[in-house]
């Protein structure tokens, strides 16, 4: 029999008790938050006055294009993470590009979210927790969840996801870009050849003489002088327990490397993050591209606007996008439609415009444009989860226990810009393959599987996180009353499940459903129970020993057989938020692929796809890099080419 998690452990938010104890503590719990609460919206009104005046493109915040009918050379849809840097680069060179964003700027609206020690707020699992800026999208009944709903964190604003993410900067390993180079048959996708595309965005700045960590190992050559106008930097201030953490992966025999922007991961070190290092501040596409001061004349952008459909010509050319804001409306392109509405949303706009699986479209009265299988399908994604224990440093836990320490971290990062809110919380990063002598439990089949991965590209990611993590329900407010706690996730970069996405309804209003699958496969069960096991050996070496207080805190020792662990993984694991690949990228004799190497829409013209749905593959760690290096290699290659005739 399997058992059940303790109950000394609030991980269902909704959960009551009703013994004087707990009435008290949960009242103590309420007059916290509502403390906290009043305290947050302090420092939101503190914020406005130091909030940047946005130069959105031809537009501002508060002055729209007209809501009617227009023409544009290129109509990028969604400003997140790859349109905002694609619509950006077009628009430097003289281009009329129309952006279209369904959500408004969050820089005004969640001024919150431009801090980065709050990133934790408003991502948990339980989808009461989302933000203003957030589509709440829910992953219903997963069934590699133990059939828990999980809400899956989107950005709706400009900036996108790029505006909620943790902020960590890093680049894949060698082996899996050349992997993509040979997946959809282009050399130019090559590591060597992809490294000016990643440095483009980047404006780097080494760790300083101010910051807590002023000897983390980089290397610089990773990045170039020339690059910008995304802000990559390290936090002021570094987590203590992941000091500690450090060693203890050193004790379990991963080695120290300088950083992962240079095409080799298996190693750990402090992440470099997309932070402005003047101010401590997110740097997302949106602040680093619209609110830089770049006033690109010949960019205008569409806010709260919501793109309904593709338009086609007798030809299959793309024409146009059927927008809704106030009234609907036409924007005509005279050159291209791109789609960065994201991994859910680049798909349910094609389906919705009539390319897609044939029979979801006839099922949702839809006219087939074009029958493209592939649409919604292919979906990788990341989990993760893992232990917390108790332990002597100073944690993130204190902020939501002790409110004048909260007050005083508060003011002491919005006039001098540091402290434990310059640092999202999950600071230092770990990966390997699972080592040679763990392997044992893998069948030969699993072994298969696995050997489709290139030798440089790690199956299991780290993260030291300085919190409590539990089912990361509501990561912020579910810390523990008393006690500094911390924990080390893990997260399999290396999955062969597979998920998928497809159509509620055929109106762009009803966000799709979405399938992820997640823990599908014999390989990713094996991997996550023996990532799991290896987390507590870093805990039980010498290093890490030296600071804990007491034994494993969450979910106990006493589970520890494989079938105990993998179901408190699944009672527990969360989206570490990297889902792609459901447009895939790939070659034509590829039936599944929904785009050729430059990003095009098969069976139809003069429509792109480019945003993370495009990937052929999903590289091992954190994908933002990849989203900006695809908007940089696609908006190069528009650039470069010829304009399309009328
Ligand atoms: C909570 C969280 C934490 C993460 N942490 C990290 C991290 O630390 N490091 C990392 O590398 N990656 C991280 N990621 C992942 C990374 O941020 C995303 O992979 C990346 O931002 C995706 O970029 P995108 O351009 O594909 O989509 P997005 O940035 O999501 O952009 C899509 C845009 O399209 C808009 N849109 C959608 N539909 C429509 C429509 N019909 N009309 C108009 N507009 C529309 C959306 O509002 C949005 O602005 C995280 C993501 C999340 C959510």
């Amino acid at each position: 029999m399997l058992q059940s998690i303790p109950s000394q452990f609030n991980l269902d938010v909704a959960s009551t008790a009703h013994s004087a104890p707990a009435i008290l503590s949960r009242m103590l719990r309420i007059v916290t938050q509502l403390v906290f609460g009043f305290l947050a919206l302090l420092a939101l009104l503190a914020l406005i006055p130091i909030c940047p005046l946005p130069t959105l493109g031809r537009s501002t915040w508060w002055l729209q294009p007209f809501p009617w009918d227009a023409t544009y050379d290129y109509v990028v849809v969604g400003g997140g993470t790859a349109g905002v840097t694609v619509a950006s680069r077009l628009a430097e060179k003289g281009h009329n590009v129309a952006l279209v964003e369904a959500g408004g700027t969050y820089e005004w609206s969640r001024p919150l979210s431009r801090i980065p020690g709050a990133a934790t707020i408003g991502i948990g699992a339980d989808v009461a927790t989302a933000s203003s800026i957030d589509w709440k999208f829910v992953a219903r009944r997963v069934p590699g969840a133990n059939y828990r709903d999980i809400h899956y964190p989107r950005g709706k604003c400009l900036g996108g996801s790029s505006a909620l993410n943790f902020m960590i900067y890093q680049r894949p390993s060698e082996g899996a870009m050349d992997k993509w180079a040979e997946l959809v048959g282009d050399v130019s996708y090559s590591y060597n050849e992809t490294l000016k595309y990643f440095k483009r965005t980047i404006a780097f700045s080494p760790p300083n003489a101010e910051s807590s960590r002023p000897d983390t190992p980089y290397n610089s050559s990773a990045f170039d002088s020339k690059g910008e106008p995304l802000r990559v930097s390290y936090p002021q201030f570094a987590m203590p327990f992941s000091t500690w953490a450090r060693q203890g992966f050193s004790a379990i025999g991963i080695e120290e490397i300088d950083g992962f922007d240079s095409g080799k991961l298996e190693g750990h070190q402090f992440c470099a993050m997309t932070i402005h290092p003047a101010d401590e501040t997110r740097s997302s596409s949106d602040a680093a591209f619209l609110y830089s001061g770049r006033g690109l004349k010949t960019l205008s952008v569409y806010q709260s606007t919501r793109a309904e459909k593709v338009l086609f010509d007798s030809r299959l050319r793309a024409t146009g996008v059927r927008v809704s804001g106030i009234w609907g409306y036409t924007l005509w392109a005279k050159q291209e439609v791109i789609l960065s509405a994201g991994v859910f949303q680049s798909p349910q706009l094609l389906m919705l415009s009539g390319v897609g699986p044939r029979d979801t479209l006839l099922h949702h009265g839809i006219r087939p444009v074009m029958d493209a299988p592939g649409v919604g399908q292919n979906m990788w994604d990341h989990v993760f989860f893992g232990p917390s224990y108790p332990v002597s440093v100073e944690t993130f836990s204190r902020l939501t226990q002790d409110p004048l320490w909260l007050i005083w971290q508060a003011a002491n990062y919005l006039i001098r810009h540091e402290g434990v809110l310059t640092n999202p919380s999950t600071d230092y990063l770990a990966f390997e393959k699972l080592p040679q002598h763990l392997r044992q439990g893998l069948s030969p089949a699993v072994e298969d599987t696995l050997a489709w991965f290139p030798d440089d590209w790690p199956e299991i990611e780290y993260l030291a996180a300085s919190a409590f993590v539990g089912n990361f329900s509501n990561p912020f407010f579910q810390q523990p009353a008393r006690g500094q706690y911390g924990s080390i996730v893990t997260s399999i970069v290396a999955p062969t499940s597979r998920g998928n996405v497809t159509l509620r309804s055929r109106h762009a209003k009803d966000l799709p459903i979405i399938n992820p699958n997640w823990l599908d496969t014999e390989s990713d069960q094996k991997l996550a129970v023996a990532a799991y096991r290896r987390i507590r050996k870093v805990f039980q070496t010498t290093a890490m020993e030296a600071i804990l207080t007491g034994p494993e805190y969450f979910p106990g020792l006493q589970f520890q057989s494989d079938a105990e662990i993998l179901n408190i993984i699944r009672n527990t694991m969360m989206t570490i938020y990297h889902a792609s690949c459901t447009c895939k990228m790939g070659m034509k004799s590829d039936r599944m692929a929904v785009v050729d190497h430059k990003a095009r829409v098969f069976g139809v013209e003069r429509l792109r796809v480019v945003d993370a749905s495009a990937f052929p593959l999903l590289p091992p760690g954190h994908p933002q890099s990849v989203v900006y290096m695809l908007a940089e290699k696609i908006a190069a290659d528009i650039i470069n080419s010829p304009l399309l005739s009328q």
